[in-house]
């Protein structure tokens, strides 16, 4: 099995150690929590082509015993990801379509995301980039200059996206000279980084990431990309408070996702265990229609019951919107706007 990291070392190493120590073969993980793959509708994938990466702080919260887990659903490979699935695709969301320049996506006139990385310290087994050739579509060093040259030459773009992968996969030394070299450019005044690492990894939140957050001239927006309120721990709690107090704004934006959290009951106890640790909920993804992902799907209409039933449980404040990404469309498509 593979050893589980429990090293004392500075933050910023401690951090590292984690995602080495995040690749995992089924074989491993099962035995980790005690389970076969027979305890599987579908059974396993021994060796699947997205392969698994569990940090050893979210292996830590998975249940041992239950195939239900729902932190565990969302790391392994189950027997579904390879049954046929027509009609399903690898680039769903058409983006190969919205590059302005290596490593660059343009969707939103005022907006620019850049895939800053093409690592991942959580492999989610539902996530719509899964096929995505990083190589051709990151961002490199060499390829760096064009990108900025794409923000700083249209006005219109007054906020940076950073995406991935995960961004946060990056050092520090190299987040520090992509913040840098943002915040030198004059129009731009907000930075917005999307991550599951936090969860995934606390220790992330490194000294020198506070540093860095908090010193920019930016205005800093971070948002978590967390499914379910056993994922907030008490560590991943101390490490969101760690940004909020670097004046960062923090926003969560969950997928729902069949057996992890399509119930209203488990998305409002998320909801507010997000609001407890100084997150708001922004949005609730439909699931896209990637290959591999299809058992994670939770159709439209069972969505607005959810919808309803959120209404009544939670203040306004505390519903997300529930949306879809919608190839072409210039922004997300709300719930009660899609055809019935
Ligand atoms: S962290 Fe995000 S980009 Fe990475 S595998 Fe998970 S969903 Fe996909």
């Amino acid at each position: 099995m593979s050893p589980v990291v429990d090293l004392v070392l500075p933050p910023a190493e401690a951090w590292q150690a984690q995602a080495r120590a995040a690749r995992i073969s089924t074989a491993d993980l099962l035995a980790h929590i005690g389970l076969i793959a027979a305890d599987f509708a579908e059974g396993v994938i021994a060796q699947p082509d997205f392969p698994l990466s569990v940090p050893p702080h979210y292996l830590s919260l998975i249940r041992r015993g239950d195939p239900a887990d729902p932190l565990l659903l969302q790391v392994l490979a189950r027997g579904e990801e390879a049954l046929p699935q027509p009609g399903r695709l690898t680039d769903p969301l058409e983006e190969a379509d919205y590059r302005a320049a290596p490593g660059v996506l343009r969707k939103y006139r005022s907006r620019a995301l850049l895939i800053a990385s093409g690592a991942c310290a959580i492999h989610c087994r539902y996530c719509f980039r899964r096929h995505t050739d990083y190589g051709a579509a990151m961002l490199t060093r060499s390829g760096e200059a064009e990108a900025l040259a794409v923000i700083s030459g249209d006005a219109a773009i007054d906020e940076v996206i950073l995406s991935g992968g995960d961004p946060l996969s990056l050092t520090d030394a190299r987040l520090t000279a992509l913040v840098s070299a943002i915040a030198a450019i004059p129009h731009v005044t907000t930075l917005r980084l999307h991550s599951r690492t936090f969860l995934a990894i606390p220790d992330r939140v490194t000294p020198a990431l506070v540093d860095l957050l908090a010193c920019t001239r930016l205005t800093v927006v971070i948002v978590t990309h967390s499914n379910h309120e056993r994922e907030i721990s008490h560590d991943v709690a101390a490490a969101l408070g760690r940004l909020r107090a670097a004046g960062v704004t923090l926003l969560n934006q969950s997928v729902l996702l069949a057996q992890v959290n399509d119930d209203a009951t488990t998305i409002a106890a998320h909801c507010r265990r997000l609001f407890a640790a100084g997150v708001l909920p922004y949005y609730l993804h439909l699931t896209d229609p990637v290959d591999g992902a299809a058992h994670f799907d939770v159709d439209e209409s069972r969505a607005r019951g959810i919808e309803t039933e959120l209404r009544a449980a939670l203040p306004g404040y505390l519903v997300p919107r529930i949306v879809r990404e919608v190839p072409g469309e210039t922004g997300k498509t709300p719930l009660w706007a899609l055809p019935t």
